[in-house]
Formats: structure tokens, C-alpha cells, sequence
């Protein structure tokens, strides 16, 4: 078994070293569902044997416990390393109820977090836009009061689970943004569109280079009750940005897996492969990469599960959380590259393990925020805090 000497860092208790190690083992058994050409199929089955397995719970919070960051975010590192589809269905479970965790009503929380975390219903989080991606406050959906309801219009993109998902947080215009135009991040609201709400379509599948369910959405007159929506009137700016702040730090734990697996691969690799009349491990210019790239891992580690633990201590990780991102992901994407060069022709082939790794990772660098987003929340809360601290 690859080290685990992370796990002895203070960021964790003991229970999350216990969980860790037991889910490391589960993974090695449980995963064959996490290939095959049917995504979908290939999601669904994740989700019901990760629910199965209790993991789930894990994802969701609530009234009755609260997000524990380290967890979350043990799990995802562990099951990136295993299986980018597994990473997948889990986060998406936490991602897509983060708002009802966070912020739902009592009768909210009792009508769908038990559904998540048993696996028997699949969630979504629906913020991003054909004009609004990186700029949020350009959000163009609209929901309009209308009695006991609201209507919804307009279009969501690149929404993981899109087609497959029971139950859509979806974030929509109920008010002036504040901003010219309109536009800004006030008068935003969140809520939970349940999948064959009429008004509600799937418009069109896309395919990415590494493949999950991934949608455009559309909403025409689509009508929810108004205990659809997730928190007041106005508040969904905030609503999405803390669920962000839990799950920011947990693509970075994704993106260590992802790594480490790959350092794992490149290791077993430089050791076995024998050229010149030696193997690719006993050339200097070998071992600085392999430095290199665990020197990468544990830096970006330390970030990541600094952010986890501030955020579990009940404090404000808004910064930490993008510098783990952002570091975390990049060094990742070098990590894999440097794998990718180790391993020569062999690195390139389809369905070898470095090269699933090499388009699994490149979509993190993007969604959650861009690095660019990231450097720009980093800055500004340096700007607006009182020193480098
Ligand atoms: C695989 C995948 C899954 C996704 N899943 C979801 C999901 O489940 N739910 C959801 O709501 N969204 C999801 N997204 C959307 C994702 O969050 C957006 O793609 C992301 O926010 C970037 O928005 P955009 O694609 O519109 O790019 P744009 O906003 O057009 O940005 C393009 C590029 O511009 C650069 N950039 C951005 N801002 C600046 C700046 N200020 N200065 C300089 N450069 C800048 C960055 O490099 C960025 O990548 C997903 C995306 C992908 C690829």
C-alpha cells in the first residue's frame, strides 16, 4: 500500500485516519462500477454502492450534524486516487445539496439529505451560465414571485449530473443585482428544482475529455412553491459562495489523488524500466522530477488540509481555500505531465492509468473557479484584511 504519513499531520483526529484507511480498503473491493462506456449507467451504480457503503454520509450536513471539511475531503483524495468517476459521484452528492445542508429549512433537510446521503437520490448544483461562468453577478435566469410561487427562465451550462440528477440547486435573478444594469451579486436566490418539474428540460448533453453526465439546462415558465427556495430572498449570492468554500477545498484534495496516484505510477515505473544498462531510476535527472513532484504533492496537501481544518474550526477559509485550490490543482496538472514524460510513448497510450489521469485533471484547473478567479479572491482578500497574515 502506497504511505499514507500524511494522515499523522495534526490537521485530523482519529476518526478521520480511520476513515481514511477504511475507505482506501473499500475502494480497492468496491470500484468496478467506476468504468465503463455508459456513464450515466456507471454514475447511478457509484452512487447507490457509495451510499450503500455509508460514505455518503458523509457529503451532507444538516441539522443533525454539521459539513466536516477533513472528511469530505480524506474521501475525495482517497477515491481520486482510485477512481475519477468515484471522486465524482461523491462530490457531486455534497456539492448538489451543499446549499440544503448549509442553509435549507428543517423540512427541506428532512425531504432530501437522507435521499443523498442513502444514495436513492442524485443532486445537482446549478450556478453557471452560457454568459456567466467566471462572472457570476452576470447571471441572466430569472425568477419571478408569482403568489405561493416563482417562475423560472433561462439557461444553465456545464451542470454535472445534468440528465441524471433528481433534484437541481439552481441559483436565479429575484431582484436588481445592485450594479449597472442590473447585473451584480445582490437580489440572487437559490432554489430546488426537482427533475420533470414541467417547464424544466435537459437541452443538450455535452461530452468532455473526461467523461460524466455533464448538461445544458433550461428553464421555460418553470414553476416551484415557494419553500422551494433555499434560504431568504437575496441571499443566494452567499448561499453559493459558502457551499463553494467547503467544496473549493475538496477539488483540491481531488486533484492530491489524481497526483499521488500519478507519483505512484511514475515511482513503480522509473523503478522497472530498464534502459542504458540501468533502470529510469538511477539517472539524476529521474530523481529530481520524482522529488519534485512529492515536494508539489505535500505543499499543495498542507494547503489543502490547512483550509479543511480553519474551516472546521468554525473560521473564515475564504483565502485558504483558494490558494489550496489553486496550488493543489496546478502542481497536480504538473505532477501528471511529469508522469505523462516518464512513462515515453507508453504515457500517451489510451486507457493506460497516467493517461486517464492526464484528462481527468484538467477540467479542475476551470470549474469551482478558474486559477485566474482564484489568485483574484486571494488578492482582494488581502487588499480588504489588515496584513499578509
Ligand atoms: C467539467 C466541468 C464541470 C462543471 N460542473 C459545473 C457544475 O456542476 N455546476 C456549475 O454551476 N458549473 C459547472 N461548471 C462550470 C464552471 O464552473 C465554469 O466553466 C467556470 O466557472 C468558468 O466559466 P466559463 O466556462 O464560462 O469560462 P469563462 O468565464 O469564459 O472564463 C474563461 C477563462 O478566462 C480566464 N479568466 C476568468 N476570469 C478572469 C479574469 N478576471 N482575468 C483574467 N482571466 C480570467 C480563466 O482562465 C477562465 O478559464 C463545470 C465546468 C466544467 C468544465
Amino acid at each position: 500500500m502506497p504511505d499514507r504519513d500524511y494522515l499523522d499531520w495534526p490537521f485530523f483526529e482519529p476518526h478521520h485516519r480511520v476513515l481514511a484507511r477504511e475507505l482506501d480498503a473499500w475502494a480497492g473491493a468496491h470500484l468496478k462500477h467506476a468504468h465503463g462506456p455508459d456513464v450515466d449507467a456507471a454514475c447511478r451504480a457509484l452512487v447507490t454502492e457509495l451510499g450503500r457503503g455509508g460514505w455518503l454520509r458523509h457529503a451532507v450536513g444538516g441539522t443533525k450534524r454539521a459539513i466536516d471539511t477533513r472528511a469530505i475531503c480524506l474521501i475525495r483524495e482517497t477515491l481520486a486516487r482510485h477512481a475519477g468517476l468515484a471522486d465524482f459521484a461523491f462530490a457531486m452528492q455534497g456539492l448538489g445539496s451543499g446549499a440544503i445542508s448549509l442553509f435549507g429549512s428543517a423540512q427541506q433537510q428532512e425531504d432530501y439529505l437522507p435521499r443523498v446521503a442513502d444514495g436513492s437520490a442524485i443532486a445537482a448544483f446549478a450556478l453557471s451560465e452560457p454568459q456567466a461562468g467566471s462572472d457570476v453577478a452576470a447571471m441572466g435566469c430569472a425568477a419571478r414571485r408569482d403568489g405561493d410561487d416563482y417562475v423560472l427562465d433561462g439557461e444553465k451550462t456545464w451542470i454535472s449530473n445534468g440528465g441524471i440528477a433528481d433534484f437541481y440547486v439552481m441559483f436565479a435573478r429575484t431582484g436588481d443585482g445592485g450594479g449597472e444594469g442590473g447585473r451584480g451579486s445582490k437580489g440572487i436566490s437559490a432554489f430546488i428544482v426537482d427533475a420533470g418539474t414541467p417547464g424544466f428540460t435537459v437541452a443538450e448533453r455535452i461530452e468532455v475529455i473526461a467523461p460524466h453526465p455533464l448538461a445544458r439546462l433550461r428553464f421555460e415558465g418553470c414553476r416551484v412553491p415557494a419553500a422551494q427556495r433555499i434560504g431568504e430572498e437575496g441571499q443566494g449570492f452567499k448561499v453559493a459562495m459558502a457551499t463553494l468554500d467547503v467544496f473549493r477545498t475538496s477539488v483540491a484534495a481531488a486533484s492530491l489523488g489524481f497526483a499521488r496516484r500519478a507519483l505512484d505510477e511514475a515511482l513503480q515505473r522509473a523503478r522497472e524500466r530498464a534502459m542504458f544498462g540501468k533502470t529510469l531510476a538511477d539517472f539524476q535527472l529521474t530523481q529530481a522530477k520524482l522529488a519534485q513532484m512529492a515536494t508539489g504533492i505535500d505543499a499543495g496537501a498542507l494547503l489543502t488540509y490547512r483550509a479543511a481544518w480553519l474551516r472546521d474550526g468554525g473560521k473564515h477559509v475564504t483565502k485558504e481555500a483558494a490558494m489550496a485550490k489553486l496550488s493543489a490543482t496546478e502542481t497536480a496538472q504538473q505532477v501528471i505531465d511529469a508522469a505523462v514524460q516518464l512513462f515515453g510513448g507508453q504515457g500517451v497510450v489510451s486507457g493506460e492509468t497516467v493517461e486517464i489521469l492526464y484528462r481527468e485533471i484538467r477540467a479542475l484547473r476551470i470549474y469551482e473557479g478558474a486559477s485566474e478567479v482564484q489568485l483574484l479572491i486571494i488578492a482582494r482578500e488581502l487588499l480588504a484584511g489588515e496584513g499578509s497574515r
